[in-house]
């Protein structure tokens, strides 16, 4: 029987390890903090799709396809896009079938909205505005039916630390205790980067483990320099303000009161999320979201009903979008890029497939459109199970992408975890120059320093900024979310707009361990009831 080991439970990993389990596949997911600590979990706005309500309502597939190559700055691939998008409606099916109860319009269909730089009104959602809660909580118990099955393995409470690498393929996953698990194949899906920045939509720093281990098993990345930053999040609730509210009719005020918006894009607050990313940075005095038209049309009383999380949170800091506006700045919020991979999940590492967040597959581009990542995890995490159910996954996956770039990075350095979220919000934020980016990678590697006593090796954070400040300095003219100043506007060389970036390690590690060290003593327990736990806390806050 084919053992497969998924690493990490967003969205992305628990469709990967349900789909498998259902396919009768031998699988054990893996998840470092009990599922709970997932940016799926905190996705707000939803899922796009177009579903049969929406073509009745003049909506289309094609629409779909061009609104998120357009936000994406023409940098995506159209088949994946064209590919992604026609199933959408599919996977709502899928969700729907695992326990997902979507918000409901009054003919009993799934509800949509609108988000910004969507044509049309396609975005699924559960619990108003707690789409990630309604669907991994659903996603999760039908994985807990399935190991009480005995079809399943949970363990909540275990960090991948590198990955298993025999003859230049994936063989397994190494644990921080040094123990092994051994597998046909190995689902890589920990995720974003969101650890790597001080400023960030999510509440959960993701470690960038699976860039590190990607990179340190000698798989290509692609699009490193590609980080997406939401505009409107709220530093002084510490949390992000969906754009759903823009699609209802929120604008964005500077400090005069004006909807600077306006002026930059003809779609203003509904342009594409790295146009109004920039807008809100350089807004004068700062930049607030109003929501007062929303009230004027919806009435007293609709924000919360229609917000409830974001009128929480916001509650929680003394702050009320009914009463005024809400000071917000751009945060990080999303990879764009991630390790290279075909349309069956598979990397340029035979065995080693990867999902959501972690991959790079080509349809988010240079700029992600809103709602189309959770569509993303749940599109891979049913590719890579196909490609193991076809017996495919020991085949490297084919990629039309140029030569990768060998990069040199020395991991016996690298900044502490501090110094590395200092240098990235302030050099690899939304405005990049060639200085800013020099010094940058300058201090990532300053020489001798490491984030643990004892640990000689440079920490997941630290190599994953380095290889988005390689990119960032490769790519000198500006495409979607990486704006870079000094050229704005002009590409002088180096990588031609529309073109991808792609790295390589040179020296790929037959084993990689990312912190070394015993961390738990190779205990292992199957972490049931920790994830049960803690994710019953985490989706009723
Ligand atoms: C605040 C916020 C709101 C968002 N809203 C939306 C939205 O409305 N719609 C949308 O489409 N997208 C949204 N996104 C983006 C979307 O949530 C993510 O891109 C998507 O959920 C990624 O899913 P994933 O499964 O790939 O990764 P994740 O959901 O991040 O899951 C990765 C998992 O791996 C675990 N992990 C990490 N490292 C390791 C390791 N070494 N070993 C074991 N486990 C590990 C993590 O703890 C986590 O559980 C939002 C993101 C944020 C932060």
């Amino acid at each position: 029987m084919t053992h497969l080991v998924v690493v990490g439970g967003g969205l992305a990993g628990l469709t990967a390890a349900i789909a498998a389990a259902e396919a009768g596949v031998d699988v054990t997911l893996l998840d470092d903090a009990a599922c709970a600590a997932s940016a799926s979990v905190q996705a707000q706005g939803g899922f796009s799709a177009v579903t049969a309500a929406g073509v009745a309502a003049g909506d289309s597939v094609g629409s779909h396809v061009a609104d998120t190559l357009e936000a994406g700055a023409l940098h995506g691939d159209a088949a994946v896009v064209a590919a992604i998008c026609s199933a959408a409606a599919d996977h709502v099916a899928t969700l729907t079938r695992w326990g997902t109860v979507w918000d409901a319009a009054p003919d009993g269909s799934v509800a949509l909205t609108r988000e910004a730089a969507h044509a049309a009104a396609r975005i699924a959602h559960c619990g108003g505005d707690a789409t990630g809660a309604g669907i991994i909580q659903a996603v999760l118990r039908h994985a807990l039916r399935l190991e009480d099955e005995g079809r399943l393995e949970l363990r909540g409470d275990q960090r991948g630390a590198g990955l298993l690498v025999q003859a230049g393929a994936a063989t397994g996953v190494l644990l921080p205790d040094g123990a092994r698990i051994r597998a046909d194949a190995v689902v890589l899906a920990s995720g974003g980067i969101s650890g790597v920045y001080a400023t960030r939509t999510s509440r959960h720093p993701n470690p960038a483990d699976a860039a590190a281990m990607a990179w340190r098993a000698g798989a290509v990345l692609a699009d490193a320099e590609m980080v997406q930053f939401h505009p409107t999040y709220s530093a002084e609730a510490g949390f992000m303000l969906t754009e759903a509210l823009r699609g209802e009719g929120a604008v964005l005020r500077d400090a005069d009161g004006q909807r600077f918006m306006l002026a930059l894009d003809e779609r203003a607050e509904l342009a594409p999320r790295d146009v109004v990313a920039r807008g809100v940075a350089a807004a004068q005095g700062g930049a607030w979201l109003d929501a007062a038209p929303i009230v004027e049309r919806r009435g007293p009383g609709f924000l919360a009903r229609r917000f409830p999380t974001v009128t929480a949170a916001l509650e929680r800091a003394g702050l009320d979008l009914e009463r005024g506006p809400v000071a917000v700045r751009p945060a990080q919020h999303y990879w764009m890029g991630g390790v290279a991979v075909d349309q069956h999940a598979r990397s340029t590492v035979p065995g080693l497939l990867v999902v959501g967040e972690a991959s790079r597959t080509g349809l988010h581009g240079a700029n992600r459109l809103a709602s189309n990542s959770l569509l993303e995890a749940v599109h891979t995490g049913l590719a890579a199970v196909a490609t193991v159910g076809s017996g495919r996954h020991l085949e490297a996956g084919s990629l039309a992408l140029a030569d990768p770039l060998p990069v040199e990075l020395d991991e016996g350095c690298g900044a502490p975890l501090q110094a590395v979220r200092t240098i990235a919000d302030a050099r690899l934020g939304v405005d990049r120059d060639e200085a800013g980016l020099r010094v940058a990678l300058r201090e990532l590697e300053r020489p001798g320093q490491s984030e643990a006593p004892g640990n000689a090796r440079a920490s997941s954070e630290s190599i994953a900024a380095r290889l988005v400040a390689t990119a960032a300095l490769y790519r000198e003219g500006s495409l979607g979310a990486h704006h870079r100043v000094d050229t704005a506007g002009t590409d002088r060389g180096g990588a031609r707009p529309g073109s991808t970036i792609t790295l390589i390690n040179p020296h790929p590690t037959a084993q990689n361990d990312l912190h070394g060290g015993s961390q738990n003593g190779g205990q292992h327990s199957t972490g049931r009831n920790s994830i049960h736990q803690t994710h019953t806390k985490e989706v009723a806050r």
